[in-house]
């Protein structure tokens, strides 16, 4: 499966499905988008693990260590 390019338009639940993980070197398939205002806020596929480890990194960022439950309970509902 091809890398997108990213694009303005959200993708579709089942489009999505279609395309691989944005994050360079990963081959999984992409289940949800995101957009970084620094990437021109283009709408980008990514995997549930990098979706995670997305959020996981962000939490951490924002909170420190205050919402570790929240972590926990985001990655129960993602990964399983
Ligand atoms: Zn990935």
């Amino acid at each position: 499966m091809a890398k997108p390019a990213g694009r303005r338009r959200s993708y579709t639940a089942r489009g999505i499905t279609r395309l691989t993980c944005c994050v360079r070197g990963c081959t999984n398939k992409a289940k949800f988008e995101w957009r970084i205002c620094a990437d021109d806020n283009l709408a980008r596929p990514i995997c549930s693990e990098h979706d995670v480890a997305l959020n996981t990194l962000v939490m951490r960022w924002a909170f420190q260590n205050t919402r570790e439950p929240d972590i926990a309970r985001y990655r129960q509902r993602v990964l399983g």
